[in-house]
Protein backbone atom coordinates (compact mmCIF):
# COMPACT_ATOMS: atom_id res chain seq x y z
CA UNK A 1 0.00 0.00 0.00
CA UNK A 2 1.39 3.42 -0.32
CA UNK A 3 2.42 5.49 2.49
CA UNK A 4 -0.55 8.13 2.19
CA UNK A 5 -0.01 11.70 2.05
CA UNK A 6 -0.49 13.81 5.43
CA UNK A 7 -4.27 15.82 5.27
CA UNK A 8 -4.62 14.70 1.56
CA UNK A 9 -8.36 14.07 0.59
CA UNK A 10 -9.69 11.20 -1.40
CA UNK A 11 -13.36 11.65 -2.82
CA UNK A 12 -15.31 8.38 -3.73
CA UNK A 13 -18.58 8.91 -6.57
CA UNK A 14 -20.52 5.93 -7.11
CA UNK A 15 -21.72 6.35 -11.00
CA UNK A 16 -24.62 5.04 -12.61
CA UNK A 17 -26.26 6.62 -15.76
CA UNK A 18 -25.42 10.36 -14.75
CA UNK A 19 -24.48 11.67 -18.34
CA UNK A 20 -26.48 14.34 -17.71
CA UNK A 21 -25.07 15.20 -14.51
CA UNK A 22 -21.21 14.60 -14.89
CA UNK A 23 -20.58 17.47 -16.96
CA UNK A 24 -21.55 19.86 -14.71
CA UNK A 25 -20.21 17.62 -11.15
CA UNK A 26 -16.47 17.26 -11.87
CA UNK A 27 -15.59 20.86 -12.32
CA UNK A 28 -17.52 21.87 -9.50
CA UNK A 29 -16.05 19.94 -7.37
CA UNK A 30 -12.06 20.18 -8.76
CA UNK A 31 -13.42 23.67 -8.02
CA UNK A 32 -13.91 23.03 -4.57
CA UNK A 33 -10.85 20.44 -4.36
CA UNK A 34 -8.35 23.56 -5.51
CA UNK A 35 -9.21 25.79 -2.89
CA UNK A 36 -8.83 23.44 -0.26
CA UNK A 37 -4.77 23.86 -1.16
CA UNK A 38 -4.08 19.81 0.26
CA UNK A 39 -3.75 16.82 -2.01
CA UNK A 40 -7.01 15.56 -3.19
CA UNK A 41 -8.13 12.74 -5.43
CA UNK A 42 -11.70 11.54 -7.39
CA UNK A 43 -12.05 8.38 -7.99
CA UNK A 44 -15.24 8.06 -9.94
CA UNK A 45 -16.78 4.26 -10.20
CA UNK A 46 -19.26 3.36 -12.80
CA UNK A 47 -21.46 0.72 -11.99
CA UNK A 48 -22.41 -0.52 -15.23
CA UNK A 49 -23.80 2.38 -16.66
CA UNK A 50 -25.99 1.71 -19.95
CA UNK A 51 -25.69 5.83 -21.04
CA UNK A 52 -22.54 7.64 -21.86
CA UNK A 53 -21.29 7.98 -18.69
CA UNK A 54 -17.85 5.72 -19.02
CA UNK A 55 -17.69 7.82 -22.06
CA UNK A 56 -17.41 10.77 -19.93
CA UNK A 57 -15.43 9.85 -17.20
CA UNK A 58 -12.71 8.55 -19.93
CA UNK A 59 -12.87 11.77 -21.35
CA UNK A 60 -12.17 13.48 -18.08
CA UNK A 61 -9.55 11.06 -16.99
CA UNK A 62 -7.71 12.37 -20.19
CA UNK A 63 -8.12 15.69 -18.86
CA UNK A 64 -7.82 15.57 -15.19
CA UNK A 65 -5.04 12.22 -15.66
CA UNK A 66 -3.38 12.79 -12.43
CA UNK A 67 -6.18 13.92 -10.26
CA UNK A 68 -8.90 11.21 -11.13
CA UNK A 69 -9.12 7.94 -11.54
CA UNK A 70 -12.21 5.63 -12.96
CA UNK A 71 -12.96 2.10 -11.68
CA UNK A 72 -15.89 0.57 -14.24
CA UNK A 73 -17.16 -2.25 -12.75
CA UNK A 74 -18.28 -5.54 -14.84
CA UNK A 75 -21.96 -4.58 -14.30
CA UNK A 76 -24.30 -2.85 -12.20
CA UNK A 77 -23.71 -3.96 -8.43
CA UNK A 78 -25.83 -1.05 -6.35
CA UNK A 79 -24.84 2.34 -4.93
CA UNK A 80 -22.52 0.83 -1.71
CA UNK A 81 -20.80 -1.54 -3.37
CA UNK A 82 -19.69 0.66 -5.89
CA UNK A 83 -18.43 2.86 -2.83
CA UNK A 84 -16.30 0.04 -1.72
CA UNK A 85 -14.77 -0.37 -4.88
CA UNK A 86 -13.87 2.99 -4.55
CA UNK A 87 -12.51 2.60 -1.35
CA UNK A 88 -10.47 -0.16 -2.00
CA UNK A 89 -8.06 2.14 -3.98
CA UNK A 90 -8.16 5.55 -1.95
CA UNK A 91 -4.97 6.62 -0.61
CA UNK A 92 -6.22 9.88 0.99
CA UNK A 93 -5.96 10.55 4.95
CA UNK A 94 -9.97 11.65 4.74
CA UNK A 95 -12.29 9.89 1.93
CA UNK A 96 -15.80 11.73 1.39
CA UNK A 97 -18.45 9.88 -0.38
CA UNK A 98 -20.77 11.84 -2.73
CA UNK A 99 -23.44 11.24 -4.97
CA UNK A 100 -22.92 12.10 -8.60
CA UNK A 101 -26.58 13.86 -9.62
CA UNK A 102 -25.43 16.78 -7.80
CA UNK A 103 -28.16 16.48 -4.88
CA UNK A 104 -25.24 17.07 -2.25
CA UNK A 105 -23.73 20.02 -3.16
CA UNK A 106 -19.63 19.66 -3.75
CA UNK A 107 -19.25 22.99 -2.01
CA UNK A 108 -20.62 21.20 1.55
CA UNK A 109 -17.39 19.05 1.51
CA UNK A 110 -15.35 22.21 3.58
CA UNK A 111 -17.50 21.55 6.31
CA UNK A 112 -17.10 18.00 6.65
CA UNK A 113 -13.42 17.74 5.98
CA UNK A 114 -13.28 20.93 9.29
CA UNK A 115 -15.01 18.48 11.37
CA UNK A 116 -12.72 15.72 10.07
CA UNK A 117 -9.42 17.45 10.66
CA UNK A 118 -10.73 18.26 14.59
CA UNK A 119 -10.23 14.52 14.97
CA UNK A 120 -13.88 12.68 14.34
CA UNK A 121 -13.39 10.01 12.37
CA UNK A 122 -16.83 9.53 11.22
CA UNK A 123 -18.67 12.72 9.90
CA UNK A 124 -22.21 12.43 8.60
CA UNK A 125 -24.13 14.73 6.91
CA UNK A 126 -28.06 15.68 7.28
CA UNK A 127 -29.63 16.93 5.11
CA UNK A 128 -31.61 20.03 5.65
CA UNK A 129 -34.34 21.01 3.57
CA UNK A 130 -34.69 17.78 1.40
CA UNK A 131 -35.73 18.01 -2.20
CA UNK A 132 -37.42 14.53 -2.77
CA UNK A 133 -40.63 13.76 -2.97
CA UNK A 134 -42.83 13.42 0.35
CA UNK A 135 -43.19 10.06 -0.26
CA UNK A 136 -39.31 9.99 -0.15
CA UNK A 137 -38.88 12.25 2.95
CA UNK A 138 -41.68 10.55 4.54
CA UNK A 139 -40.40 7.07 4.38
CA UNK A 140 -36.97 8.04 5.28
CA UNK A 141 -37.88 9.79 8.19
CA UNK A 142 -40.13 6.72 9.43
CA UNK A 143 -37.20 4.28 8.37
CA UNK A 144 -35.05 6.36 10.04
CA UNK A 145 -36.87 5.58 13.15
CA UNK A 146 -37.19 2.31 12.84
CA UNK A 147 -33.32 1.76 11.81
CA UNK A 148 -32.33 3.51 15.04
CA UNK A 149 -34.52 1.49 17.66
CA UNK A 150 -33.79 -1.90 16.12
CA UNK A 151 -29.98 -1.52 14.91
CA UNK A 152 -29.07 0.47 18.22
CA UNK A 153 -26.85 2.83 15.97
CA UNK A 154 -27.64 6.30 16.22
CA UNK A 155 -27.82 8.45 13.26
CA UNK A 156 -30.03 11.47 12.32
CA UNK A 157 -29.71 10.74 8.54
CA UNK A 158 -29.15 7.67 7.20
CA UNK A 159 -30.01 7.84 3.77
CA UNK A 160 -27.23 11.16 3.32
CA UNK A 161 -24.00 9.87 1.81
CA UNK A 162 -22.40 13.21 1.72
CA UNK A 163 -19.95 11.60 4.35
CA UNK A 164 -16.21 11.91 4.93
CA UNK A 165 -14.32 8.83 6.69
CA UNK A 166 -10.99 8.91 8.07
CA UNK A 167 -8.34 6.36 7.04
CA UNK A 168 -8.66 4.15 9.90
CA UNK A 169 -12.49 3.45 9.47
CA UNK A 170 -11.99 3.20 5.47
CA UNK A 171 -9.07 0.43 6.38
CA UNK A 172 -11.86 -1.21 8.37
CA UNK A 173 -14.33 -1.29 5.74
CA UNK A 174 -12.17 -2.81 3.41
CA UNK A 175 -11.63 -5.61 5.19
CA UNK A 176 -15.12 -6.72 5.86
CA UNK A 177 -16.27 -9.36 3.43
CA UNK A 178 -19.94 -9.27 3.45
CA UNK A 179 -21.78 -8.75 0.02
CA UNK A 180 -24.35 -6.43 1.09
CA UNK A 181 -24.23 -4.03 3.21
CA UNK A 182 -24.96 -0.20 4.21
CA UNK A 183 -21.71 2.49 4.51
CA UNK A 184 -22.93 4.93 6.64
CA UNK A 185 -24.00 2.69 9.50
CA UNK A 186 -21.06 0.12 8.88
CA UNK A 187 -18.91 2.90 9.40
CA UNK A 188 -20.67 4.21 12.42
CA UNK A 189 -20.15 1.07 14.14
CA UNK A 190 -16.33 1.29 13.59
CA UNK A 191 -16.35 5.04 14.21
CA UNK A 192 -14.51 6.00 17.68
CA UNK A 193 -15.68 9.68 17.36
CA UNK A 194 -18.46 10.31 15.09
CA UNK A 195 -19.72 13.83 14.67
CA UNK A 196 -22.99 15.50 12.26
CA UNK A 197 -22.64 18.17 10.59
CA UNK A 198 -26.14 19.73 8.24
CA UNK A 199 -25.44 19.65 4.73
CA UNK A 200 -27.47 21.84 1.67
CA UNK A 201 -29.28 19.57 -0.52
CA UNK A 202 -30.64 19.86 -3.95
CA UNK A 203 -33.29 18.49 -6.73
CA UNK A 204 -31.45 15.83 -8.76
CA UNK A 205 -29.86 18.18 -11.18
CA UNK A 206 -30.59 15.62 -14.79
CA UNK A 207 -32.04 12.27 -14.94
CA UNK A 208 -33.87 10.20 -12.81
CA UNK A 209 -33.34 8.43 -9.39
CA UNK A 210 -32.25 4.64 -9.84
CA UNK A 211 -33.99 3.74 -6.51
CA UNK A 212 -37.30 2.08 -7.31
CA UNK A 213 -39.59 1.17 -4.21
CA UNK A 214 -38.19 -2.45 -5.04
CA UNK A 215 -34.37 -1.13 -4.56
CA UNK A 216 -35.00 0.97 -1.20
CA UNK A 217 -37.11 -1.71 0.21
CA UNK A 218 -34.14 -4.37 -0.57
CA UNK A 219 -31.43 -1.76 0.67
CA UNK A 220 -33.35 -0.97 3.93
CA UNK A 221 -33.21 -5.09 4.29
CA UNK A 222 -29.61 -5.15 4.15
CA UNK A 223 -29.58 -2.39 6.78
CA UNK A 224 -31.92 -4.20 8.62
CA UNK A 225 -30.34 -7.73 9.09
CA UNK A 226 -26.69 -6.41 7.98
CA UNK A 227 -26.63 -4.73 11.71
CA UNK A 228 -29.51 -6.17 13.67
CA UNK A 229 -31.01 -9.70 14.99
CA UNK A 230 -33.84 -8.21 16.77
CA UNK A 231 -36.44 -9.00 14.34
CA UNK A 232 -35.08 -12.88 15.03
CA UNK A 233 -35.43 -12.03 18.69
CA UNK A 234 -38.98 -10.54 18.42
CA UNK A 235 -40.05 -13.76 16.94
CA UNK A 236 -38.66 -16.16 20.09
CA UNK A 237 -40.18 -13.92 21.91
CA UNK A 238 -43.86 -14.22 20.33
CA UNK A 239 -43.21 -17.73 20.40
CA UNK A 240 -42.94 -17.97 24.12
CA UNK A 241 -45.48 -15.56 24.96
CA UNK A 242 -47.88 -17.82 22.70
CA UNK A 243 -46.70 -21.13 24.72
CA UNK A 244 -47.43 -19.21 28.22
CA UNK A 245 -50.62 -18.01 27.35
CA UNK A 246 -51.80 -21.37 26.12
CA UNK A 247 -50.38 -22.97 29.26
CA UNK A 248 -52.31 -20.66 31.46
CA UNK A 249 -54.63 -21.31 29.58
CA UNK A 250 -54.91 -25.22 30.35
CA UNK A 251 -54.66 -24.64 34.05
CA UNK A 252 -57.22 -22.30 33.43
CA UNK A 253 -59.62 -25.11 32.25
CA UNK A 254 -58.29 -27.51 34.59
CA UNK A 255 -59.28 -25.46 37.49
CA UNK A 256 -62.40 -24.82 35.70
CA UNK A 257 -63.07 -28.35 35.61
CA UNK A 258 -61.79 -30.09 38.79
CA UNK A 259 -62.16 -27.48 41.23
CA UNK A 260 -64.94 -25.16 40.58
CA UNK A 261 -66.46 -28.51 38.79
CA UNK A 262 -68.32 -26.89 35.63
CA UNK A 263 -68.89 -28.94 32.52
CA UNK A 264 -66.75 -29.37 30.10
CA UNK A 265 -67.58 -26.98 27.59
CA UNK A 266 -68.55 -28.38 24.00
CA UNK A 267 -66.85 -31.48 24.03
CA UNK A 268 -63.11 -30.13 25.05
CA UNK A 269 -62.71 -27.85 22.11
CA UNK A 270 -61.18 -25.32 23.93
CA UNK A 271 -58.79 -27.64 25.48
CA UNK A 272 -57.86 -28.36 22.26
CA UNK A 273 -57.37 -24.63 21.53
CA UNK A 274 -54.96 -24.35 24.73
CA UNK A 275 -52.99 -27.66 23.39
CA UNK A 276 -52.87 -26.00 19.95
CA UNK A 277 -51.46 -22.41 21.43
CA UNK A 278 -49.04 -24.00 23.51
CA UNK A 279 -47.74 -26.65 20.03
CA UNK A 280 -47.62 -23.64 18.32
CA UNK A 281 -46.05 -21.01 20.32
CA UNK A 282 -43.54 -24.10 20.85
CA UNK A 283 -43.06 -24.36 17.25
CA UNK A 284 -42.56 -20.43 16.73
CA UNK A 285 -40.41 -20.13 19.71
CA UNK A 286 -38.18 -23.33 18.15
CA UNK A 287 -38.18 -21.64 15.08
CA UNK A 288 -36.89 -18.33 16.61
CA UNK A 289 -34.27 -20.29 18.16
CA UNK A 290 -33.04 -22.28 14.90
CA UNK A 291 -33.20 -18.22 14.06
CA UNK A 292 -31.01 -16.75 16.26
CA UNK A 293 -28.46 -19.68 15.24
CA UNK A 294 -28.81 -18.82 11.55
CA UNK A 295 -28.60 -15.43 12.57
CA UNK A 296 -25.01 -16.15 14.27
CA UNK A 297 -23.51 -18.05 11.72
CA UNK A 298 -24.46 -15.41 9.76
CA UNK A 299 -22.92 -12.49 11.35
CA UNK A 300 -20.00 -15.42 11.89
CA UNK A 301 -19.34 -16.23 7.81
CA UNK A 302 -19.40 -12.10 7.05
CA UNK A 303 -16.12 -11.93 9.15
CA UNK A 304 -15.96 -8.24 10.33
CA UNK A 305 -13.01 -7.52 11.98
CA UNK A 306 -14.07 -7.38 15.46
CA UNK A 307 -11.72 -4.69 17.01
CA UNK A 308 -8.87 -2.61 16.29
CA UNK A 309 -4.91 -2.55 18.25
CA UNK A 310 -3.92 0.81 17.66
CA UNK A 311 -0.55 0.39 19.28
CA UNK A 312 1.09 -1.94 21.13
CA UNK A 313 2.92 -0.57 24.00
CA UNK A 314 6.22 -2.60 25.13
CA UNK A 315 8.14 -5.47 23.88
CA UNK A 316 10.34 -5.36 20.99
CA UNK A 317 8.19 -5.08 17.93
CA UNK A 318 7.57 -0.86 18.76
CA UNK A 319 4.54 0.40 17.16
CA UNK A 320 2.36 -1.68 15.32
CA UNK A 321 0.93 -0.32 12.32
CA UNK A 322 -2.53 -0.08 11.67
CA UNK A 323 -3.07 -2.55 8.75
CA UNK A 324 -0.80 -5.06 10.07
CA UNK A 325 -2.70 -5.01 13.56
CA UNK A 326 -6.34 -4.70 12.78
CA UNK A 327 -7.92 -8.24 13.79
CA UNK A 328 -10.17 -9.80 10.99
CA UNK A 329 -10.48 -13.59 10.50
CA UNK A 330 -7.96 -15.64 11.36
CA UNK A 331 -5.83 -13.03 12.98
CA UNK A 332 -4.96 -12.55 16.47
CA UNK A 333 -7.15 -11.74 19.35
CA UNK A 334 -5.03 -10.13 21.63
CA UNK A 335 -1.81 -8.03 21.83
CA UNK A 336 1.20 -9.20 20.03
CA UNK A 337 4.54 -9.83 21.28
N1 LIG B 1 -25.93 4.68 -8.00
C1 LIG B 1 -25.03 3.67 -8.36
N2 LIG B 1 -25.53 2.41 -8.61
C2 LIG B 1 -26.87 2.13 -8.52
C3 LIG B 1 -27.74 3.15 -8.11
C4 LIG B 1 -27.24 4.43 -7.87
O1 LIG B 1 -23.83 3.88 -8.46
O2 LIG B 1 -27.23 0.99 -8.77
C5 LIG B 1 -25.39 6.02 -7.71
C6 LIG B 1 -26.03 7.14 -8.52
O3 LIG B 1 -25.34 7.33 -9.75
C7 LIG B 1 -25.86 8.33 -7.61
C8 LIG B 1 -26.01 7.72 -6.24
O4 LIG B 1 -25.71 6.34 -6.38
O5 LIG B 1 -24.59 8.90 -7.71
C9 LIG B 1 -27.39 7.91 -5.64
O6 LIG B 1 -28.36 7.40 -6.52
P1 LIG B 1 -29.73 8.17 -6.82
O7 LIG B 1 -29.50 9.64 -6.95
O8 LIG B 1 -30.37 7.49 -7.98
O9 LIG B 1 -30.55 7.85 -5.51
P2 LIG B 1 -31.54 8.81 -4.73
O10 LIG B 1 -30.88 10.16 -4.64
O11 LIG B 1 -32.79 8.86 -5.52
O12 LIG B 1 -31.67 8.14 -3.41
MG1 LIG C 1 -30.03 11.26 -5.95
Amino acid sequence: MNEPARGSVSVVIPVHNEEANLPALLPRLFAVLDALDRPTEVICVDDGSRDRSLELLRAFVDQYPDRLRVVELSRNFGQHPAILAGFAITTGDEVVTLDADLQNPPEEIPKLLALADQGYDVVGGVREARHDTLFRRVASRLVNRVMVAITGIRMSDYGCMLRAYSRDVIDLINRCEETSTFIPALAQTFSRRPAEVSVAHAQRRGGASNYSLYRLVRLNFDLMTGFSVVPLQIFTLFGFLTASGGLLFGVYLLIRRFVLLRASEAEGVFTLFALAFVVMGVLMAGLGIVGEYVGRIYQEVRGRPRYLVRHVYGGAGGVVRLDEGAGGRGHGTGPRP
